[in-house]
């Protein structure tokens, strides 16, 4: 993959894989549709009875598609089928129309006053996230004229961030029944705590929004399209599933963190993903230097023999953390280097000692697969106690994204 790109530029650049998106895609839909999953409570899906409807994937491509690049990202996952996608702003939502996405798309994350006139120009389902925000859109939706908007309302169950309360539903649906300019068009809600296996929070958290889902229809409220899943959700809890599942991580290649070792082996053989970002930059320059050497900034790392030093163009601000001086690891012919010294926001540095026939413009593979080696972003999340997510979202602007398959 990485000799078959050639451009004029810095050499650190990022391998995006849409082949991976769609079939992540299509597994997600597959799993959440498979027959054991079948009758859950909450949407109308679980409902005994009716025939078995296929559940929808709202495609989480927020934070420039988590890194990959939102347009392209959302434009590969339509044509392979996605449903929904979802972003966090009015911005990022007219980004995706501006690049020709026509399906819904919902702001998950709510609006501020003054996004209205992005999200109604560009035909964006907003979720209401309080009955302030529910005034500011039936407002916007009055003066347009142009027949009713719709939205999702976000429940509150638990995470004590946004979102209406169960408590809430009552003056909310009253709100709702003065607002004619607006309609219901889903509800939903988000877990803190599905990646913890061991945590009844999420169950507490599923309970609370059917409390809310009940008032609601003893209000004579119709719901729409009920939805909860994340990603850890979607691996380990078909009983959150609903009408529609929203992933995001899985999407990108990644399941997320569990407690339960096993479990998370469980998952990653049950619904197996492949990895969509690569990220590569090459050697600049090769030093040879004696021992006593030290390299880079405050001399965090000293040759204790005879070294052969690769200057890496890839530093911090290209995504490569500078948590990682001294502990992190690339892949050069196919094998293993350790980064030494201080990682710095434009250079880095690795002991390639011993590496044979390595040269100046050899690719240096960050993550990603180099012969028959691989370093995911998972690996390098694990190593500094993050999430994948967090990584792939710090790749810099600066680095051009290719996209292969
Ligand atoms: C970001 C986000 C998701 C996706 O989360 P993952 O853990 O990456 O799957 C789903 N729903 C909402 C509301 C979000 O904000």
């Amino acid at each position: 993959m990485a000799s078959r790109i050639h451009f004029d530029g810095r050499p650190v650049w990022a391998e995006v894989s849409l082949g991976a998106l769609a079939y992540n895609l299509r597994a997600i839909r597959r799993w959440v549709n498979r027959p054991e999953a079948q009758a859950g409570p909450g949407g109308s899906s679980g409902k005994s009875g009716k025939s078995r409807v296929q559940r929808k994937v709202l495609a989480v491509v927020k934070g420039d598609g988590y890194g990959h690049g939102a347009a392209p990202v959302a434009r590969a996952l339509e044509r392979a089928g996605a449903d929904w996608f979802g972003v966090t702003c009015a911005a990022e939502g007219a980004e995706l129309r501006a690049a020709g996405v026509r399906g819904p798309i919902l702001v998950m994350t709510g609006f501020w006053t003054g996004e209205e006139k992005t999200l109604l120009d560009h035909k964006l389902t907003p979720a209401v996230t309080n009955l302030e925000t529910l005034r500011w859109l039936e407002r916007a939706a009055a003066r347009r004229k142009r027949g009713p908007v719709g939205f999702h309302l976000k429940v509150d169950s638990g995470m004590n961030r946004l979102g209406v309360t169960p408590e809430e539903i009552p003056a909310f649906a009253s709100a709702l029944a003065a607002s004619p300019h607006v309609h219901l068009e889903g509800v939903f809600t988000h877990f803190a705590s599905s990646d913890v296996l061991l945590s009844p929070q999420t169950e507490d958290q599923r309970v609370r929004f059917e409390s809310a889902l009940e008032r609601l229809r003893g209000l004579g409220v119709p719901t729409g399209i009920v939805h909860m899943a994340n990603s850890a959700a979607i691996a380990a809890r078909p009983e959150t599933y609903s009408d529609m599942v929203r992933p995001g991580a899985l999407l990108y290649g990644y399941h997320q963190f569990y407690d339960v070792p096993e479990r998370r082996a469980q998952a990653e053989a049950q619904l197996p993903l492949r990895p969509a970002m690569s990220l590569r930059a090459r050697i600049v320059l090769l030093r040879d230097v004696a021992p006593g050497a030290m390299i880079g900034y405050n001399a965090r790392w000293t040759a204790a023999r005879p070294s052969r030093i690769a200057v890496i163009s890839a530093g911090y601000a290209d995504g490569l953390m500078r948590a990682l001086t001294n502990r992190g690891r690339a892949l050069v012919r196919g094998q293993f280097v350790p980064l030494v010294g201080t990682i710095s926001m434009d250079v880095a540095t690795a002991d390639v000692t011993g590496v044979e026939g390595v040269k100046s413009g050899d690719v240096v593979t960050l993550y990603g697969k180099d012969g028959g080696a691989t370093q995911w972003v998972s690996d390098v999340a694990a190593l500094l106690g993050t999430v994948s997510s967090d990584l792939l979202c710090s790749i810099g602007k600066r680095v051009p994204r290719f996209y292969v398959d």
